[in-house]
């Protein structure tokens, strides 16, 4: 057997790398570049972090759990698709301040976003259809 049909076999089922992967090998690089600068004990304490984190990533490319793997990148997304929407949400809040006011919908906590408009009106949430008033 040549030696790149060995290599096919031994990851042949294993579950390789995904968003998630590309992240805590970020996150490793970060923490590396944090430890150069600090002094010895600390930078010490976050080189042993980021040999975890890598191991963790290694554990995962060659893990034969695919399913497993796979549980833990779509909760990772999710996590990632909820803080970026969150920054998004932040920087137009700013954005458009003149133009809109953003508020959540009492029933199912969706994120409305309102022409500005002093004074109270009714509204109805799009997605719920519950009805509940706002003061802008
Ligand atoms: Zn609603």
């Amino acid at each position: 057997m040549s030696f790149r049909e060995k290599l096919a076999r031994f990851f042949y089922g294993r579950y390789g790398s995904d968003k998630l992967n590309t992240f805590l090998l970020i996150v490793c690089i970060i923490i590396l570049t944090v430890a150069m600068f600090l002094p010895v004990v600390p930078s010490y304490i976050l080189r042993g972090l980021s040999v975890l984190v890598m191991g963790y990533c290694i554990f995962r490319i060659m893990s034969k759990n695919v399913d497993k793997r796979r549980r833990e990148n779509a909760v990772f997304q999710k996590i990632l698709f909820a803080v970026k929407s969150f920054f998004i949400r932040q920087f137009n809040r700013v954005r458009y301040i003149k133009k809109y006011r953003y508020r959540k919908c009492p029933g199912c906590k969706n994120h409305l976003r309102f022409p500005y408009k002093k004074g109270t009106h009714g509204v109805k949430c799009p997605k719920c259809g519950r009805e509940f008033s706002i003061r802008l």
